[in-house]
C-alpha cells in the first residue's frame, strides 16, 4: 500500500516569512528578506504592513505549499520578475515569462531618443525590431499617440508576451506585431523606404561572455535575446544594412549596446554603411549604451 505523504501543518504567515527569508539567503540570494515579502505579497495577495500586522494569522497547507514552491523557484535563481511575472519599465508594468528578456532600465534612454527626436513626416512610421516583451514598442507608443509602430521578433512566444502587453496599455491598435527576422516582415507590408526611425535593443553578448552571466540571466532568460555572435555586434551589422533599405532619407536608427561596442559600431556604420552620427548616449553606470546614426539624404 502506498503512503501519502504527511500533510504539511498549518502555519503562520511570519513563519512562512522566516522560511522563506532563511531558503534564500541560505540559496545566496542577497535581498532575501525583501525578496520573500514580495514573494509572499504577490502569492497571498496582501501586503507588506498587513503580513508584519497579521503575522499570527494562518496559512491553509495548499496556499503554504503554492509558497514553498515560489520560494523554491527563486532559490534555484530563478529571476523575481518571472516568478511574479511582472517589470516596470517607463512607468508601465509589463508582463513577462521566460520567453522574454526582462527589459532594464537602460532600454529606457531608447524609448527618450526616439520620443525626443524631431520627426519630419507625421504620423512618424516607427519599427522595434526584436520587440520581446514589447517595452520598447509599447513606450514608444503611449508617448507618440498617434505614431504607427511595427514590431517584430523571431519567436512567436515572445510575440504572444508583446501583444498581451500592448493591449494592457492601451495601444494595441498602433502596434503591429510581425514573426520574422530583423525587418524582412516589414516587406509585406511595402515599407521600404517608409520608416521613419528603427529602434532595436539586439542580443549583444560576445559568444565568449555568455557563460560568465549571473546564473538568473544565465539560466533563465532566452538565449535567443542574448547572444551576439563572436564580438557581440552580429546583429548589429545585419541591423546597419536592413535598416538601411527600410528607413527613410533622413530616418533615425538607435541601437542598445554593450560595453566598448558603440566606438566600432558608429565607425562602421559612418565609414561603410551610409549613415552620420546623431548622437551617444551613456548609461547612468557612464557606459556608451545607445548609438543613434541618420540615413544619409
Ligand atoms: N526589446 C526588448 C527589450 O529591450 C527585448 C530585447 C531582446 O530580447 N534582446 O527588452
Amino acid at each position: 500500500m502506498k503512503l501519502a505523504a504527511p500533510a504539511p501543518k498549518a502555519t503562520t504567515r511570519s513563519a512562512l516569512l522566516r522560511a522563506g527569508v532563511s531558503l534564500l539567503s541560505d540559496a545566496g540570494i542577497p535581498n532575501a528578506e525583501n525578496e520573500a515579502i514580495w514573494i509572499l505579497e504577490f502569492a497571498l495577495g496582501t501586503s507588506r504592513l498587513a503580513l508584519r500586522l497579521e503575522g499570527s494569522r494562518t496559512i491553509s497547507p495548499r496556499e503554504q505549499d503554492r509558497v514553498m514552491e515560489l520560494f523554491a523557484r527563486r532559490a534555484a535563481r530563478e529571476p523575481l520578475q518571472y516568478i511574479l511575472g511582472s517589470q516596470e519599465f517607463c512607468g508601465l508594468e509589463f508582463l513577462v515569462d521566460r520567453s522574454v528578456l526582462i527589459p532594464r532600465p537602460e532600454t529606457e534612454l531608447l524609448v527618450e531618443q526616439v520620443v525626443q527626436h524631431n520627426f519630419r513626416t507625421w504620423p512618424p512610421i516607427i519599427a522595434d525590431i526584436g520587440t520581446g516583451s514589447g517595452c520598447i514598442a509599447v513606450a514608444v507608443a503611449r508617448a507618440l499617440p498617434t505614431a504607427v509602430l511595427y514590431a517584430t521578433d523571431r519567436s512567436p512566444a515572445a510575440l504572444r508576451v508583446a501583444e498581451h502587453n500592448a493591449a494592457r496599455h492601451g495601444v494595441k491598435d498602433r502596434v503591429q506585431f510581425l514573426v520574422g527576422n530583423l525587418l524582412e516582415p516589414l516587406r509585406a507590408h511595402g515599407l521600404e523606404g517608409k520608416v521613419a526611425a528603427v529602434v532595436s535593443n539586439p542580443p549583444y553578448i560576445p559568444d565568449r561572455e555568455l557563460l560568465e552571466l549571473q546564473p538568473e540571466v544565465r539560466m533563465f532568460e532566452p538565449r535567443l535575446a542574448l547572444a551576439g555572435g563572436m564580438d557581440g555586434l552580429e546583429f548589429h551589422h545585419q541591423l546597419l544594412g536592413s535598416a538601411m533599405e527600410f528607413l527613410a532619407p533622413g530616418g533615425l536608427l538607435v541601437l542598445e549596446v554593450g560595453q566598448g561596442q558603440a566606438g566600432p559600431l558608429s565607425e562602421i556604420a559612418v565609414a561603410h554603411g551610409g549613415y552620420a552620427q546623431a548622437g551617444l548616449v551613456r548609461d547612468a553606470a557612464g557606459i556608451e549604451r545607445v548609438v543613434c546614426l541618420s540615413k544619409k539624404f
